[in-house]
């Protein structure tokens, strides 16, 4: 079989296949500068994994209480190090990156304390977090209260609205790095650190917390590079490379980090126990893995951004602009739309291939959710993965891909399976 054939093989037509080769040849130079970004931070991580003396010692499990798990320690040390702060939490008991949001926030804010999100609406689960939306356990049950001030219709801050929204109160700024379930645009680093620059201005005691999910390795520098206080993430998102098979991280100033450890096991224990089960080996090997992960689901982004684009579909971010973060938001206007990308994502994966995905009412979302993902790690959105809620302006959020080669077959499928419903025209 010719490489065509091998296509044909996986169901993609010939005009499929032509129309994905005339984009690819016109990323060349996009992809060069994202294969640079990679190498940048491999050396980065080679170089905290040295410092930090990693050796096959620290891959070994421990059970029980943890104690002495000098694995779980390195590991805390090289995150602190390869993202520049005096601190980290990484362990397999933060099990999503809702819960280590949830845990950063209420560690580190008290009863009468005041919550500010200077770029809108965060993240939908964390909604329940903070009690945007009631819910039992959240912040706002326990006295903590919560404001807002959103982005300007052309996606800059509002200073004059984030002046007058700092208070006495005002305890933790959370400023989410990506867009999320939104069509804004994602924050450069650069722009975080203006942001966190004219709050600490204002209020230098603040804590500047970064939802830094989806973000890790797509530039050189990090929030903690631009004054974040506290960074936390996901590592079935970018820094597990694909890997880690749960997990979540806090990385900051060495207080900041100690509440929240405290928080996550009791006062008093702190980050001296939570065993590593095993663990740790996947989770230093995934971050060794990481930049040229990122690096591949970046690929897969901006290829899906010119390919969309190319067919007359709104594409957030475009496919010329800078990127900071992996997820590629695409709005086709109708659930069918929806629907069709998400089952040809689904139909490229390598695992469940087979099955065909349907929204569904999942928790903490408020609109029935689709999901498309074949993935080794259940739910891991740096695996080729698709998500869109149902509801207007349905847009697809499509992030991930392991491999580049992967994501590509992914998004040729999609357009095979939208071409096959008559939802787009080559
Ligand atoms: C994914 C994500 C979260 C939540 O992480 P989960 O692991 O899904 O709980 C929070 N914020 C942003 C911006 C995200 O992308």
């Amino acid at each position: 079989m010719n490489m065509d054939e091998m296509y044909q093989a996986l169901g993609i037509s010939k005009p499929v296949l032509e129309f994905g080769k005339e984009i690819e040849e016109s990323l060349k130079e996009r992809f060069l500068e994202i294969d640079e970004n990679a190498e940048y931070n491999q050396m980065k991580v080679i170089k905290a994994m040295q410092d930090n003396r990693v050796s096959e010692t620290h891959f070994e499990a421990t059970t029980g209480y943890g104690y002495n798990d000098a694995g779980r320690d390195a590991l805390e040390g090289v995150y602190a190090s390869v993202f520049h702060g005096e601190s980290a939490l990484v362990r397999p008991q933060l099990i999503s990156g809702t819960h280590a949001l949830h845990i950063a926030l209420s560690s580190n804010l008290r009863p009468g304390d005041e919550l500010l999100s200077p770029v809108g609406k965060p993240y939908d689960t964390l909604e329940e977090v903070i009690g945007i939306r009631e819910s039992v356990g959240s912040l706002k049950e326990y006295g903590v209260s919560y404001r807002q001030v959103d982005l300007l219709e052309d996606g800059s801050f509002d200073y004059e609205g984030i002046e007058k929204a700092l208070n006495e109160k005002t305890r933790l700024v959370t400023i989410q790095r990506s867009k999320g379930y939104q069509t804004r645009p994602t924050l450069s680093v650069d722009r975080i650190g203006e942001l966190i620059a004219f709050i600490k201005k204002r209020k230098p005691d603040v804590i500047c917390m970064v939802d830094n999910c989806y973000g890790e390795f797509v530039e050189r520098r990090e929030p903690l590079d631009v004054g974040a206080d506290m960074m936390v993430g996901s590592l079935i998102k970018n820094p597990g490379g694909g890997l880690a098979p749960i997990g979540g991280y806090i990385v900051g100033r060495a207080d900041c980090i100690e509440r929240a450890a405290v928080r996550l096991t009791a006062p008093g224990l702190g980050k001296e126990v939570g065993a590593s089960l095993g663990l740790n080996r996947s989770f230093f090997q995934g971050l060794f893995m990481a930049p040229t992960v990122v690096a591949s689901a970046l690929k897969g982004a901006i290829f899906a951004a010119r390919l969309y684009e190319k067919l007359g579909f709104s594409v957030v971010p475009n496919g010329t602009e800078s990127r900071h973060d992996i997820i590629q938001a695409i709005t086709f206007g109708t659930p069918e739309g929806v629907i069709a990308f998400c089952e040809g994502i689904q139909a490229a994966a390598p695992v469940d291939s087979y099955v065909t995905p349907e929204p569904w009412d999942m928790p903490g979302y408020d609109a029935p959710v689709i999901m498309a993902a074949g993935a080794f790690i259940q739910g891991a959105s740096i695996e080729l993965s698709a998500d869109g809620p149902i509801k207007p302006p349905y847009a697809v959020y499509f992030q991930g891909g392991l491999t580049w080669y992967h994501a590509k077959l992914g998004i040729l499928k999609s357009l095979q399976k939208l071409k096959d419903a008559g939802l787009a025209d080559l």
